[in-house]
């Protein structure tokens, strides 16, 4: 999106504000299905907890997507942006037993990621298909937050219980339809990949009920020039042909499944702030936007990276910025970095704001969330609007005392 584009939209929904490109969504969900066209049958479920406008669901259902979900109201939104519940799936993760039977009962895939529920749901629905979350242990990259394929992980059950899943399995007769992992964010290559791979086709072959393998996610995104990323080219190559091979060892035609989020969204968001104020201090030239961790996370969270630039002044001599939000908190979005001279009331804009920005944004400080604008086909659509201060009051019970 073209710096004047991003500056008439703030002056039109004002800031701070999140807007997406549609077309790179688009382009990054082509990437990924091109990538894999050796494969059959290939369903790509967005991961709905990356960015969960309703109006981005409906995006991702025109272009032929399914979705994965991690909590029953992720299921809702996807049935209201017009999703069949065949088409999402449920993958949570220490959730209710209660919860699993009511999203079941929609009709909605079930993932289940533990021993415990997985014997109370077998009991209860043996006819109820239900793929297997495993834990092949092999580390993902990245930061220690989100890897989540190590022995003490909560996620998954590990690769070592399968005996147990097999007797349980056998004691209910449940039926299991897919096996599936998901060992974090940021696999950083592929042969770690393929490593947990053979792992978790050797558990395929444990069962002779598999209808799909689901390989979650964990593509990485480049987030700065040179940056690592999944070549997922390359992915596609090695893994679609293991996995034709591996389908004729089987027996039969299964369904390869990926769950991406950030892959699939991060680099279509951008993320636009007006700059409060200028603050030099002895050492440090703080630039203070008009937003906070309230609205974007993600660095404070997990010292993640979003490049910064200054869309106001492109051409500025470059100088040297530490950027930081209003909240009563450290809120440092970027130490020391080199930024385009920057004067108050200019705009910023931050990168790769499109995955777990806007779906994890917060009122503290009582603050509002910001708007949301989706640009599909040349025209920008309002799809979330700013919060107002009913919004802060909503639910609080005035009391009188
Ligand atoms: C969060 C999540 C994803 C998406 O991960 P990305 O790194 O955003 O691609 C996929 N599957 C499951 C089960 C998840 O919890």
């Amino acid at each position: 999106m073209k710096r004047e584009l991003l500056l008439s939209l703030v002056e039109k929904f004002d800031s701070p504000l999140y807007v997406y490109d549609a077309s790179k969504i688009e382009a990054q969900y082509k990437r990924i299905t091109s990538a894999f066209s050796s494969v059959k049958s290939l369903k790509i479920n967005y991961a709905v907890k990356a960015l969960s406008n309703v109006t981005v669901l409906k995006l991702f259902k025109k272009l032929n997507s399914g979705i994965d979900t991690v909590s029953i109201q992720e299921v809702h939104l996807g049935l209201n942006a017009g999703f069949d519940p065949k088409d999402i799936i449920f993958t949570p993760n220490g959730v209710s037993l209660e919860e699993i039977e009511t999203v079941a009962k929609l009709g909605v895939h079930i993932n289940i990621d533990n021993l415990s529920i997985l014997e109370q749901f077998g009991q209860k629905y043996p006819k109820t298909p239900v793929c297997i979350r495993i834990n092949p242990h092999v580390m993902a990259g990245g930061h220690h937050k989100i890897s989540v394929g190590h022995i003490d992980s909560k996620f998954g059950i590990s690769i070592y219980q399968v005996p147990h899943i097999k007797r349980v399995v056998e004691n209910t007769g449940m039926h299991i339809n897919g096996i599936h992992m998901h060992t974090g964010s940021d696999i950083l290559d592929i042969d770690t990949f393929l490593r947990a791979t053979e792992i978790l086709l050797d558990t395929v072959k444990e069962f002779d009920t598999i209808d799909f393998v689901d390989f979650g996610s964990g593509f990485k995104v480049p987030y700065k020039e040179n940056d690592i990323q999944t070549n997922i080219e390359e992915l596609g190559e090695r893994l679609g042909n293991r996995f034709n091979d591996f389908c004729e060892e089987y027996g039969r035609e299964l369904t390869l499944m990926f769950e991406p989020g950030k892959f699939l969204v991060s680099e279509s968001g951008k993320f636009l702030t007006k700059v409060n104020v200028i603050k030099q201090t002895t050492s440090t030239v703080f630039a203070g936007i008009d937003s906070g961790f309230n609205h974007l996370i993600r660095p404070m969270m997990y010292e993640s990276y979003h490049h910064i630039t200054n869309i106001s002044n492109p051409d500025g001599r470059e100088r040297y910025y530490t950027i930081v939000g209003y909240i009563c908190e450290t809120d440092t979005f970027g130490s020391n970095r080199r930024i385009s001279e920057i004067t108050e009331d200019d705009i910023l804009c931050f990168d790769n704001a499109g995955a777990y920005c806007y779906s994890m944004a917060s009122n503290y400080n009582s603050r509002y969330r910001p708007a949301e604008v989706l640009v599909y086909k040349g025209k920008d659509y309002l799809i979330r609007e700013r919060e107002t201060f009913d919004d802060i009051l909503r639910n609080q019970v005035n009391v009188d005392l």
